[in-house]
């Protein structure tokens, strides 16, 4: 089986299984845990913010940060297929009481203006606008780039407002890989990011949130509410630590895949690539294959490669360090030997 399920199958490293086995431990919710410690500085430090929470899991660092910054009443703004919107069980509205308010965007981008214009004026009837959320890289579009100079215009209109930004950057590495722009940079766009180390970094969980020392402070709080206060979690921070430090860079080999698997694909007979590739994920649309998007799953299972459905016709490819090359190479070949070839 080649798995292109999601980068979130990567398995922990040799390196990281030692470093595990190895980290030094305390009790983290007395914050005594040096290995927590480390990790949460080195990545406040790569990430230009004061300080840094380490978190169970990207969906747990984003509602954590939608808790601190949010009264209940609140509406945050975010993109239409953002993953707080689509992917999160609702949780904003859950837990922290807040509504949505989503705006479409263009390869995951919202246009400035429209933020803007959802931002919400004094009335009795609205709800206040608490918080704008941006994404980078995208998930549901396709694993795209979003630009800098829009995450900067987006900001500006917050600041204007006085209302904060918080970045879901599940995949910012793969964002700075991809675009050379610094994860200093990006952050420097929001007050507040959540980054996961356990997707394309391959540590076997946990997620940052960044921010200040006092935002910090107040998610600390409520990550404890939430059940999220672990002891001598060292064990699976020292992970993250490697994640960080050694994983980085070889992000640009999954694009490089990805690219090349996009490449092969856009040669089968009826499949069409919805988006370019920017970063470790391919979606094609599978309609003129004469297939929906269970048939063709269906299909590709039989022939040992595993991706799963991102629409009624779509399906989301994921390359990720589990993948070699020889690999895209194999999935390409099946691909072509049954369903044929632009060209046969
Ligand atoms: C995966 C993902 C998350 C959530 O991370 P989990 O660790 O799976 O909870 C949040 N945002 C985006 C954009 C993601 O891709």
């Amino acid at each position: 089986m080649i798995d292109l399920r999601s980068d979130t199958v990567t398995k922990p490293t040799e390196a990281m299984r030692q470093a595990a086995f190895e980290a030094e431990v305390g009790d983290d919710v007395y914050e005594e845990d040096p290995t927590v410690t480390r990790l949460e500085a080195t990545a406040a430090e790569m990430l230009g913010k004061e300080a840094a929470l380490f978190v169970t899991s990207g969906t747990q660092g984003n509602q954590i940060a939608v808790l601190t910054h949010c009264q209940p009443g609140n509406e945050i703004v975010m993109e239409e297929n953002a993953h707080l919107f689509v992917y999160e069980g609702a949780a904003i509205s859950a837990f922290a009481g807040v509504q949505p308010r989503t705006i479409r965007g263009k390869r995951g981008a919202m246009a400035p203006d429209d933020v803007r214009g959802a931002i919400r004026s004094e009335d009795i009837h609205f709800p206040e606008t608490g918080l704008i959320c941006l994404e980078n890289t995208h998930n549901k579009a396709g694993g795209v780039v979003v630009p800098l100079e829009n995450m900067q215009e987006i900001y500006e209109v917050a600041r204007e407002h006085g209302i904060p930004v918080h970045l879901d950057g599940a995949r910012l590495f793969n964002a700075s890989v991809a675009s050379g722009v610094s994860l200093k940079r990006y952050a420097a766009q929001t007050d507040t990011v959540q980054v996961c180390l356990s997707k394309g970094l391959g540590a076997p969980v946990g997620s940052i949130i960044a921010g200040s020392s006092e935002f910090i402070q107040r998610a600390r709080k409520w990550r404890k509410r939430l059940g999220g206060g672990l002891r001598q979690v060292g064990m699976i921070a020292a992970p993250g630590l490697i994640a960080l430090t050694e994983m980085i860079d070889r992000l640009k080999e999954d694009h490089d895949h990805a690219k090349r698997l996009a490449d092969g694909l856009a040669n089968g007979r009826g499949l069409v690539l919805e988006e370019q590739v920017d970063t470790n994920m391919v979606l094609v649309n599978v309609k003129e294959a004469g297939h929906d998007a269970d048939s063709f799953l269906a299909a590709l299972e039989e022939e040992g490669i595993k991706a799963v459905k991102y629409g009624p016709y779509t399906i989301r490819f994921v390359t990720n360090y589990g993948v070699a090359s020889k690999d895209i190479d194999t999935v390409t070949e099946r691909i072509h030997n049954r369903f044929g070839t632009v060209s046969s």
